[in-house]
């Protein structure tokens, strides 16, 4: 593919060439050829790296559903209980749920996923089986990834051990966890068993932490300490860490600094109004920040609609990130970031790098995210799977 007359993300204008999902070569415009039917003229417009969308729940979502009225709940525990009743209401089933809005998230740029996926005494595997059937029948335009996420906890609900051992066995990448204090009450028997699929399935692992203050932190020096023991270095991935946000600059720094060290990877949201972890700081010890969508339209939350670019907008207001270069970090959060959290290497937009891209309506990353740009076309693996707005299915 030959992709005229684009606007990079440092200022030049340049054309694109493509070839078996990388980027073969970059030029000034007119310099480089390929065949006459692979040509898009962008006219100047954002060329980019697609977004990566590090964190969401295709699952739970209502996506495309009537609105199921949301239902307080004082705590996390609580809204699981809340979760389990308020699903099974959801007249769409999950696959067509989950379809609808991978093809949306397309429309928006992203062309990578990875989506935890609820696995309990409940619904047992019914979800995993869904997600690994969608995940099939879209696997010519879209990546995805899979998590065995204990929603209700691994200790405190039988079974779910041998469970997530299973959706490991039928396809599942990742081993997700959850809260090892506040949910399960028993941190070391729930990494245990979070560390030991791990091993045994030879898998990386993505761990949704709530829990606050110092439990909190010390839980993610725990983590940090097993990651390194299993040879796990930059392949684990904590989602939420609110801790970081409350704990004081001592135990801050030790624990950015041993994250650092196993090259654990830090997800946000940026969801008010709990404390959040502070994004430039951790960057400054070395920490691989992204932010993601996480619940789109489901028990959790009835907001959301898996457009990363509003997602940076979001960090940027929650964080302060007003100068420019700040709102570029932000991008960075939304697509090389995740690259690097979800192993999706080499990411980018030089010679060599995987071709999924973005064309956005924008004369700058700076106004792409303030703007929350038009996306116009979207290549994944060099082949068009956006133009102009529709997704080409
Ligand atoms: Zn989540």
């Amino acid at each position: 593919m030959l992709i005229c007359n684009a606007l990079l993300p440092g200022g030049q204008v340049r054309d694109v060439t493509t070839d078996e999902g990388r980027i073969v070569a970059l030029g000034e415009p007119g310099s480089l050829s390929a065949p006459k039917t692979d040509v898009l003229d962008i006219e100047g417009a954002l060329l980019a790296p697609a977004f990566v969308e590090g964190h969401v729940h295709l699952d739970k979502t209502h996506f495309g559903a009537e609105l199921v009225p949301h239902e307080g709940a004082p705590d996390v525990q609580t809204r699981i209980a809340v979760e389990r009743t308020l699903r099974h209401k959801v007249s769409r089933p999950v696959e067509q749920r989950a379809r609808d809005l991978i093809l949306r998230m397309l429309s928006f740029g992203t062309t990578r996923i990875r989506s935890h996926v609820d696995i309990d005494s409940d619904i047992k595997l019914a979800n995993v089986h869904a997600l690994l059937a969608v995940r099939e029948q879209l696997r010519d335009i879209v990546d995805i990834q899979l998590v065995a996420f204990p929603q209700s906890g691994i200790v405190r609900d039988p079974g779910v051990a041998d469970l997530m051992d299973a959706a490991l066995a039928a396809g599942v990448d990742l081993v997700g966890g959850l809260d090892p204090h506040g949910i399960d009450g028993d941190i070391d028997g729930h990494l245990d068993v979070v560390f030991g699929l791990a091993a045994r399935h030879g898998k990386s692992i993505d761990i949704h932490l709530h829990d606050g203050g110092a439990i909190g932190a010390g839980e993610l020096r725990d983590i940090a300490a097993r990651t390194k023991a299993h040879g796990l270095n930059d392949r684990v991935t904590v989602s939420h860490a609110f801790s970081l946000g409350m704990v004081d600059e001592l135990t801050f720094g030790q624990t950015a600094a041993q994250l650092a060290e196993a090259g654990i990877s830090i997800m946000t949201s940026s969801p008010p109004p709990v404390p959040v972890p502070p994004v430039a700081r951790l960057r400054g010890y070395g920490v691989n920040v992204f932010a993601a969508s996480d619940n789109i339209r489901d028990c959790w939350s009835p907001f959301g609609n898996g457009d990363l670019l509003d997602r940076a907008s979001i960090v940027c207001q929650r964080q302060e990130f007003f100068a420019n270069e700040d709102i570029r970090g932000a991008f960075e959060m939304i697509s090389t970031a995740p690259a690097r959290a979800l192993s999706i290497s080499p990411y980018g937009i030089a010679q060599g790098d995987l071709s999924d891209l973005v064309v956005l309506d924008a004369p700058s990353v700076e106004e792409a995210v303030i703007n929350r740009a038009r996306r116009l076309h979207v290549i994944r693996r060099g082949r068009l799977v956006v133009k102009d707005g529709e997704v080409l299915i």
